[in-house]
């Protein structure tokens, strides 16, 4: 009778605490902003499953992904034998024997993930001192906690192996468990007392595990699977989509996040949802030039701004001296913030579906919306974005330069010019597709060329495409990224009506900037459009012969991806089979591409920001390029070909090695 009597009292004042613990988090979550998170059930069960149980992310590196997956199903099925003791601790006789020949499957799986655990949990305490990897490099403290964790689970499984030795040992084991069986050959008798003292200390330490769990970074356990369900990435859009901010909202007085409670439940989920891996951080191009963000620790750092600040808010203690801090400034400094280039390896690394990029942007609107608080270049990108409508200092009507060009050369050459200005024919509603030239595509001076090229093959393929010429204005993604989100939506709102006007249903640009924005974000606008970029273009105009690559080039290129044409929207091949349409090229890849390709620099409105600080991320780049012996750097993107170009200057290699768009090279091939 004492015996389920201490028992209760043991489980019920742990399981009581453990529910403070977690209402507790749950009161500091419900600080944040609301942000509906209930849309595409069944994509976000999917998810869940492939991401959240399968493990699919965290398989991308294969042996801390196996080693992940052994705990973890380990666990799962382990679960059964702390329910089993967890019921024999009130009624002493309890098995699930009663299950039959299931239950030597149950016992056989428990000794099988037991042992594997065990194994596991050894080797990944080696892991942790012995060659650890540069991302599992972590203050002592954090070692520490995970070391515990560990050394708890070891202590869980060898207490588990324990009992069943005793059980077999004192003849009243069932199922069948050949692990345990092996151990307890090497005993001779079992006694009472031992499998008591295994039985108690399995259960204290599961419910002591149980109780820690909230507060260490292993509170991922019980918060991955709900933060993988809630999470909107792939969610319809691969890439990170930004939220508009309702200007005509008066209720609204903080426009993008100082503290806490101006992000979202979510981005607080996800701050409690850390499991400190590193992998982010480990893929940041940043922080490997050796910049000050750390995209691991804005995670961190919005988890310890929220612990600290929520007992001082849901106390409603005015004087916590927490209240005169905020997470901008106090916790994270606007150089960590103006360091990123938004392109997302973050979050396509982190295995439990964190969104690094959505809480800088909100904080970076807050320093340039509320703070006027950014780097002095941006002045005079947010001033030519005023006065010019881009963010060069090009007259607007200069946008009409490449287009009567073009049309003048192939009036020259006699050709028939398939192109026609919107504002001449009133209506998208003849043509095949509008092509969006983009800012850089109209203004650089190198990228002129790419338009003109990619003109000519629509010309080529018989395309009939309409341009928008001087009525069109930067699409607002560089303000949008660079927190000034009130300029952003001033061109969306332009742009939304130029194109109604027109009717503009199909847009094909060679900007994977523009593509993003046009066709993930101007939807919150009201303004559906299918968008396509040249590459898939152009493999599409390929596949249906309508362009037909006949001239050799017999060069060896490297193709660099794009972060938001790859990461954000999921294009990598098409832009490869254009490029191997062309008879004789050799493609060669380099040491990081596809979804693991490495940003050029200049995302998120990095491209007019100074890089002093540390290595620059284009240098970095570049150089990865030309280890691989490629002649040609083949690339997709505006920012990218001026950041390669600068890079390759740099290098003192423009004489032997050239940047080329893909449209440039499929255009060179054809006759
Ligand atoms: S988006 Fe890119 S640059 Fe920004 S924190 Fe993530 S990995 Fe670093
Ligand atoms: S944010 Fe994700 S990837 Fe980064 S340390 Fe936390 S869990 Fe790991």
């Amino acid at each position: 009778m004492l015996r389920p009597l201490i028992f209760g009292l043991i489980f019920f004042g742990s399981i009581g605490f453990f529910i403070y613990s977690i209402s507790k988090y749950l009161s500091y979550i419900k600080m944040g902003k609301p942000d509906y998170r209930f849309g595409d059930i069944p994509k976000r069960i999917s998810n869940t499953i492939k991401i959240a149980f399968l493990q699919t992310k965290l398989l991308r590196s294969k042996l801390a992904g196996i080693l992940h997956l052994c705990i973890y199903w380990g666990f799962v099925v382990l679960l059964l034998v702390v329910v089993e003791s967890i019921i024999e601790g009130f009624f002493p006789e309890f098995s699930f024997s009663f299950l039959g020949p299931f239950y030597n499957v149950i016992t056989f799986l428990q000794d099988f993930f037991g042992a594997l655990v065990l194994v596991t949990v050894i080797f990944s305490l080696i892991r942790r001192y012995i060659g650890t990897p540069k991302r599992l490099q972590v203050e002592r403290a954090a070692k520490l906690d995970a070391t515990f964790i560990l050394v708890m689970i070891a202590i869980v499984m060898i207490t588990m192996f324990g009992m069943s030795v005793e059980r077999i040992l004192l003849g009243a084991s069932e199922g069948y468990r050949p692990v345990s069986a092996f151990i307890a050959g090497f005993f001779t008798t079992g006694s009472e007392p031992a499998y008591e003292f295994f039985f108690w200390a399995h259960i204290i330490v599961v419910l002591g595990f149980l109780n820690y769990l909230p507060y260490s970074k292993h509170f991922h356990v019980l918060s991955s699977v709900p933060n993988t369900f809630f999470s909107n990435y792939e969610i319809p859009y691969q890439g990170i989509v930004l939220k508009p901010i309702n200007f005509e909202d008066e209720s609204i007085v903080q426009y993008g996040a100082k503290d806490v409670e101006d992000l979202t439940w979510k981005n607080l989920l996800d701050g409690y949802t850390c499991t400190e891996c590193g992998r982010c951080t480990s893929v940041c191009p940043a922080n490997i030039t050796g910049k000050l963000l750390d995209p691991k620790l804005i995670i961190t750092k919005i988890r310890k701004r929220t612990s600290e600040k929520g007992p001082a808010v849901i106390g409603k203690k005015e004087e916590d001296p927490a209240l005169n801090k905020n997470l901008v400034h106090d916790y994270i400094s606007s150089e960590e913030l103006w360091a990123c280039t938004t392109c997302m390896a973050c979050v396509q690394e982190c295995p439990v579906m964190i969104d690094h990029v959505t809480p800088i942007v909100d904080m970076r609107r807050d320093l340039v919306m509320m703070e006027s608080d950014f780097p002095a270049e941006m002045n005079t990108v947010f001033r030519n974005l005023e006065n010019n409508e881009s963010p060069w200092a090009f007259g607007a009507e200069q946008r009409n330069d490449w287009i009567d060009d073009l049309s003048d050369e192939l009036a020259k050459e006699g050709k028939e010019n398939h192109l026609k200005k919107l504002s001449n024919i009133g209506s998208a509603d003849e043509l095949d597709v509008v092509f969006w030239s983009g800012c850089a595509g109209a203004f650089d001076k190198r990228y002129r060329n790419v338009t003109k090229s990619f003109a000519q093959l629509l010309n080529k393929a018989g395309v009939k495409y309409g341009v928008l010429g001087s009525e069109e204005k930067c699409t607002g993604d560089p303000a949008r990224r660079l927190g000034n989100e009130f300029l952003a939506q001033s061109f969306i709102q332009q742009n939304a009506e130029t194109l109604k006007k027109f009717n503009v249903k199909k847009v094909v640009t060679a900007c994977p900037h523009c593509m993003h924005t046009l066709k993930n974000e101007y939807g919150q606008f009201g303004v559906d459009l299918e968008v396509t970029h040249h590459t898939e273009f152009i493999d599409d105009l390929v596949k249906e012969k309508k362009l037909i690559p006949v001239k050799e080039n017999n060069e060896t290129v490297t193709y660099h991806d794009s972060c938001y044409l790859g990461r954000y929207n999921n294009i990598y091949e098409q832009p490869r089979e254009s490029i191997k349409s062309i008879p004789g090229i050799n493609i060669v890849e380099m040491a990081r591409s596809k979804d693991k390709g490495f940003c050029c620099g200049a995302g998120g409105g990095r491209m007019f920001l100074e890089e002093t600080e540390g290595k620059r991320v284009n240098i970095e780049r570049t150089e990865e390029a030309l280890e691989t012996g490629a002649k040609t750097i083949v690339s997709a993107c505006p920012f990218c070909m001026t950041m390669l170009t600068d890079g390759v200057k740099e290098k003192e290699k423009s004489e032997e090695v050239k940047i080329k768009d893909v449209a440039e090279l499929v255009l060179e091939s054809l006759e």
